[in-house]
């Protein structure tokens, strides 16, 4: 018996969601929760509930099944969240979360202070897809669902690089292997490949990334009219900040695209010692120690001063 049993008895319906703008350990953990209970759970009906997924993650069976509307008529035994961290996080399934009460959430960021019946959150985890991994069965873990966890661990570790990545995450992924999982063509097919435009517009952010606090932090921002000129989107973007962390001798990255009118998304990511999540749940957003977000309003000037005042404080 899994340690999810006791959470899915005499459960019909289920929905299974994640946050916005999915990344790699969100789809890999939404989906691999809906490969697991498709494999095993002939009684159960699951849905994912998740923003469009860009193409690459086409390889993860079902993926053509995901939801990305809610309608207004349906109703669930059971709310599975994935790497949720907050509740305004919750991207398509936010209603469903709001009337329900049978909600467990399965999550590895310092900042979630979330209050669900049931709230499962590992900060020191790889991934939300390592979290849920333990609640699995072993032998109940296909092949499907095999490449979707992996999938997610891979992403949120780096490609196994990041410091969240422990000798348990790297036996857990191993058991994946033992699947008879792709590893070398999921990693460069949803990670490493990117479509020309996509290196173009990261060759740019480069370029136009500047120094600031001698050299410690590096910022750099793409504006709406770079995005529609390349005609792009969000999902576009990712990767640019990890390779502005890169940069020799720097300890922070500041990333942001321009989303409404004086808005912007911030990522941001340190190298060794700067809790950045602390920065960005100071400006209503959240994250882990070394990758967090949040969203800023005024002009990308205002945006940059604001986030490096607070960040050489902690320097
Ligand atoms: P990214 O920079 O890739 O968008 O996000 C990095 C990390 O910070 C992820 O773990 C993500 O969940 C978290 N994060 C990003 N933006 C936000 C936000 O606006 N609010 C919260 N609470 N977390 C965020
Ligand atoms: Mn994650």
């Amino acid at each position: 018996m899994s340690r999810l049993d006791q959470y899915l008895k005499g459960v019909r319906k289920a929905a299974i969601a994640g946050h916005m703008h999915p990344d790699g350990d969100c789809i890999g953990s939404t989906m691999g929760m809906y490969l697991y209970l498709r494999d095993n759970y002939p009684g159960i009906e699951a849905d994912v509930y998740l923003e469009q997924p860009k193409p690459e993650f086409s390889y993860i069976s079902g993926i053509d099944r995901v939801k990305t509307e809610l309608s207004a008529d349906v109703s669930y035994d059971i709310l599975i969240l994935t790497d949720i961290s907050s509740p305004e996080r919750i991207g398509v399934a936010g209603p469903l979360a709001e009337q329900m009460e049978n909600i467990i959430c399965f999550d590895h960021h310092v900042t979630n202070d979330s209050s669900y019946k049931w709230l499962f959150n590992e900060p020191q985890a790889s991934s939300a897809c390592e979290v849920i991994w333990k609640f699995m069965d072993e032998e109940k873990i296909t092949k499907d669902c095999a490449e979707a966890l992996y999938t997610g661990i891979a992403h949120d570790t780096g490609i196994f690089q990041y410091s969240n990545t422990s000798p348990e995450t790297m036996r857990i992924a191993a058991k994946l292997m033992e699947k008879g999982i792709d590893h070398s063509k999921i990693i460069n097919d949803s990670y490493y490949q990117k479509s020309y435009v996509e290196n173009q517009v990261m060759g740019r952010a480069l370029l136009e990334s500047i120094l600031m606090l001698n050299g410690k932090i590096i910022v750099s921002y793409v504006s709406r009219k770079t995005m529609q000129f390349y005609g792009i989107g969000p999902k576009d973007l990712d990767g640019i900040v990890a390779q502005l962390r890169n940069t020799k001798g720097v300890e922070v990255a500041i990333f942001l695209y321009e989303t409404d009118t004086v808005t912007y998304k911030v990522s941001l990511r340190s190298k060794d010692f700067i809790d950045v999540s602390i920065v960005a749940a100071m400006f209503g957003g959240g994250g882990h120690k070394k990758a967090a977000g949040c969203t800023m309003h005024g002009t990308h000037l205002d945006v940059i001063n604001n986030l490096v005042g607070e960040l050489s404080r902690q320097f």
